[in-house]
């Protein structure tokens, strides 16, 4: 099984945030901004890429209920997802990073 899955069955602790039925936001154990928060489906699906889109369409609402709850939806927040090997997805597990709480600055990606 999955790390996330197993964070979603609670066999490994987690600092969370928000969840419903379908979805669970919880804090990222390595933040790389004052505000790292991952967002992930219930079911797994391997990455953005083999997702359904009705997943993805449910999703995007969870987001924004996340994105409010940490009130930060006026302010602005980044959201990223990494699909396979050249992105460097280390969880092989759909998830949103949710980055906020600082303005924050584009980077290299090479
Ligand atoms: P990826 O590189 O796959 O897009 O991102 C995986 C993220 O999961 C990383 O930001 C990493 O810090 C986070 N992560 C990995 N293992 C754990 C864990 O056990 N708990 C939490 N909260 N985050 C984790
Ligand atoms: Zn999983």
């Amino acid at each position: 099984m999955c790390i996330f899955c197993k964070i979603i069955k609670a066999e490994i602790p987690s600092k969370k945030v928000l969840e419903n039925s379908d979805f669970l936001a919880f804090e990222d154990i390595n933040p790389q901004a004052p505000i790292h928060i991952l967002i992930i489906p219930k079911v797994h699906y391997e990455s953005f890429e083999t997702s359904p889109s009705e997943v993805i369409s449910k999703m995007s609402d969870f987001i924004k209920a996340v994105a409010k709850e940490i009130k930060v939806n006026e302010n602005g927040y980044r959201l990223v997802t990494n699909i396979g090997e050249n992105s460097g997805q280390e969880v092989k597990h759909l998830h949103f990073h949710l980055i906020a709480g600082a303005k924050l600055k584009w980077g290299n990606f090479i």
